[in-house]
């Protein structure tokens, strides 16, 4: 069996919670493998597979440029590595994205996933909420969102596949190697999309 290297982004924003659910995913499928923090390109150069947590999207776009792993991030997802985008992970993979109040803000994108993403779609952090979503597409009928000053996507291009919607606003996506969600899947006790991501990355290692 081959070993599954899963790294899961540490420059700021939601990381053990990620960690520990990506852990657990493993332990469910009885796979081997190991979980950890990454910052450096070269970390980043190892692994099979990568989560960009939630946090704060300017920050984490702007000190991963400054330390070259925004590059090398982009590179890897070019060469089909699977990569999950939470909240700010998923502005961070989008091609365009505008805050709901700002409008157009100059922030480091990695310009891959097609969307278009509006920053703070919901409202600030006041306006979090949890609600039941369905991602029936990838067999996850019904899973608690936690939404957190969430992006939602307003725009998609043609290869996208729309996972999910609330109140018609999409909030997780498929594209390629690519899954984005607006939600925080770490902080639920639901380890499903985890469990989905850790198939993409041993399906990916397969090919
Ligand atoms: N609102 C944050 C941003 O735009 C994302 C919030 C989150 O990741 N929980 O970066």
């Amino acid at each position: 069996m081959t070993e599954l290297n899963i790294g899961v982004l540490s420059i700021q924003g939601d990381v053990s919670e990620n960690v520990s659910s990506t852990q657990d995913a493993l332990k469910e499928f009885g796979e081997k493998g190991t979980v950890s923090t990454v910052k450096t390109p070269e970390q980043i150069a190892k692994v099979d597979g990568l989560i960009i947590p939630g946090g704060e999207s300017t920050m984490i776009g702007q000190l991963s440029l400054v330390n070259g792993s925004l590059k090398k991030i982009k590179e890897k997802i070019e060469e089909g590595m699977p990569v999950l985008g939470i909240c700010a992970g998923l502005i961070l993979l989008s091609k365009d994205a505008k805050d709901r109040v700002i409008g157009e803000i100059d922030q480091p994108l990695l310009d891959l996933l097609d969307v278009q993403v509006e920053r703070n779609s919901f409202g600030r952090q006041k306006d979090s909420f949890e609600t039941e979503i369905a991602m029936d597409s990838i067999n996850i009928p019904k899973f608690n969102g936690i939404f957190i000053r969430a992006p939602s996507i307003i725009e998609v291009g043609e290869k996208v596949e729309i996972i999910s919607k609330f109140n018609e606003k999409i909030v997780a996506v498929k594209q390629d190697n690519m899954l984005g969600t607006a939600f925080h899947p770490e902080l639920s006790s639901d380890i499903s999309i985890h469990r989905y991501f850790v198939n993409m990355i041993k399906q990916a290692k397969r090919d």
